[in-house]
């Protein structure tokens, strides 16, 4: 067996454990619930379990946490399965789901029942709570506590054949109403739900909660490592109580290991969900979103995120992650792979005086500067261009290297140009502007004066109309999560629509799927755009190094 020397405590824990043979192989499981689609922190978890699997040569189960009907959806099954397998992980044999073990689950409630360690509460959820206590107030008994056996298999009974209506009665396990770790005070095993399962259907009306459920799935699916996040430090004892009292033997260990948070967003499903409700998104799959499937659309790559798991490494210590960190792996991943082309944002028309109408100066160009494999594209130099407006300045400080009155600058992959007069509409707006090129400048530098600037540009004959969207945050701060109102600080301006144009000869690598427009930053083709918009339609993934979005 291959025993990884990698630093982080979960592969310690394995690596001892394999030493002393208490496993001889690794299985650990994904278990989402289908009640939204995943996000970047739930790619935290599938990079940590899966890469166990592959690095011990053991196994990863997707295992679907679907104890609770109100919010879960068969779309949420598909969305879950497609981002997992985008990712480029593969799961262990067939799709596992709690639902799949709900007559199992059941018979074990009744067990726990028959040995005096669950009881049915008639308690109201509200007085369950008070009952409960707080941290330094201890918990009440409830009054139903020690009701009979018998009594207690009945309700039992009547509770899943559908006699009781949601929150009329629960089943909890009895274990301490004074202990320490509040969620050993009795807590729910079952409850209520008349909702229809999209699996089950009507069939059931009661449903075991996460605490019940999880480790027994756990231990029906022979997983020997069962970790989770943070916030289910306090349910392992609860967990290891659950399995124990079951007699239920060779049962994984529950780990724990700290959330991801990212700056300038949040990774709650139910807050994620606000956001689309209220329409603030176009929904789970927005650019903007956090989510796997909003990062695929957005223009990142498995890899970038992969990367980025890698990074920010498997603690105990929460942390807010910085924003900048997931976007350095994505310009870092995109700087090898995407193809370079020109693209105009803005544009500015520019009239070559000193061309005829007919020229059409053929250029060919590398799709990357410095992998030639990539291949070549062409170029048309000709009489009227587009540059970008942020290119040209009428008045601008010596600092300024681009296109000026008195300042001339590099046409990217051509010559040198410079203005002869500007064209302003009747409200003093730039119309166009006139220029001429220096023809002894194709690709060299002037030997009696220097150029300072070099800008892109698409002439007009070999250009096509395009869409582009950029992003902003969906928040204006970088901790959301912290504000007890986290829609006050919305960013209502996230999206900007520009019409523009890109290089004809993209369309004959539009497979590429990755783009740098030059100077502009890193794109992708949005599919559904174009196809709404009829019209070619990017997203911008990303800026280049330096620049602010
Ligand atoms: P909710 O957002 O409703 O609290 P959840 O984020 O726990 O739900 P699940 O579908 O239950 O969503 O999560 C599946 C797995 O992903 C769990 O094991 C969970 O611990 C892990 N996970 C979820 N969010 C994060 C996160 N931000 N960082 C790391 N792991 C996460
Ligand atoms: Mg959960």
């Amino acid at each position: 067996m291959k025993i990884n020397k990698n630093k982080n405590f979960i592969y310690k824990i394995i690596n001892k454990d394999l030493k002393n043979k208490k496993y001889t192989k690794i299985h650990t499981r994904f278990p989402p619930e289908p009640n939204g689609f995943l996000h970047i922190g739930h790619a935290k978890s599938i990079y940590l379990n899966f890469k166990i699997a592959k690095i011990y040569n053991g196994k990863c189960n997707l295992r679907f946490d679907d104890t609770n009907p109100d919010n879960e959806s068969k779309i949420y099954v598909k969305s879950i399965q497609k981002d997992i397998k985008w990712m480029g992980y593969k799961w262990n044999k067939k799709i596992f789901y709690v639902s799949q073990y709900f007559k199992k689950l059941y018979k074990y409630a009744k067990i726990l029942i028959k040995k005096k360690l669950a009881y049915i509460d008639k308690l109201s959820k509200k007085e369950v709570k008070k009952y409960r206590g707080t941290l330094t107030q201890k918990g009440k008994n409830s009054p139903y506590r020690n009701q009979s056996v018998e009594t207690n298999l009945k309700l039992f009974k009547d509770m899943k054949n559908g006699k009781f209506k949601d929150g009329d009665i629960c089943l909890r396990a009895k274990i301490d109403m004074n202990s320490s770790n509040i969620v050993m005070r009795d807590p729910v095993l079952y409850r209520i739900k008349k909702n229809l399962h999209y699996r089950t259907k009507n069939k059931w009306y009661i449903y075991p909660t996460y605490d019940f459920s999880h480790c027994i799935s756990d231990s029906i699916e022979k997983i020997t490592h069962s970790l989770c996040s943070l916030e289910f430090l306090n349910n392992n004892q609860l967990y290891q109580w659950i399995l124990k009292n079951l007699n239920i033997k060779n049962h994984a260990k529950q780990y724990e290991f700290s959330r991801l948070n990212l700056e300038y967003t949040t990774l709650s499903k139910r807050k994620l969900k606000v956001l689309i409700q209220k329409k603030i998104i176009s929904g789970w799959k927005d650019p903007r979103m956090p989510t796997i499937s909003g990062l695929r659309i957005r223009g990142y790559t498995p890899q970038s995120i992969k990367n980025f798991c890698k990074k920010i490494g498997v603690s105990k210590k929460n942390h807010l992650i910085e924003f900048s960190l997931l976007e350095h792996c994505i310009r870092d991943h995109l700087n090898n792979i995407a193809y370079r082309f020109m693209a105009i944002i803005n544009p500015l028309k520019i009239i070559i005086t000193n061309l005829p109408k007919e020229h059409n100066q053929k250029i060919i160009v590398n799709n990357h500067p410095i992998y030639k494999n990539m291949g070549t594209h062409e170029i048309y130099f000709n009489k009227t261009i587009y540059i970008d407006k942020n290119d040209f300045k009428e008045i601008a400080n010596k600092k300024y290297r681009r296109l000026t009155m008195n300042q001339e600058v590099r046409l990217r992959h051509a010559y040198i140009i410079k203005v002869k007069n500007i064209e302003k509409d009747s409200l003093g707006n730039i119309k166009k502007i006139y220029c001429t090129y220096d023809q002894n400048t194709l690709n060299k530098n002037p030997s009696d004066r220097k150029i300072k600037g070099v800008i892109h540009w698409v002439s007009k004959k070999n250009a096509i109309l395009a869409k582009f969207r950029i992003f902003k945050h969906i928040f204006s701060i970088k901790n959301p999560d912290s504000q007890k109102n986290y829609l006050k600080y919305i960013n209502h301006k996230s999206i900007i629509i520009k019409n523009g144009f890109i290089e004809k000869s993209l369309i004959n690598h539009i497979k590429q799927k990755y783009f740098q427009f030059e100077r502009e930053g890193y794109f992708i083709i949005d599919k559904k755009e174009t196809f709404k918009n009829k019209k070619i339609t990017f997203n911008k993934t990303i800026s280049l190094k330096g620049k602010k979005h």
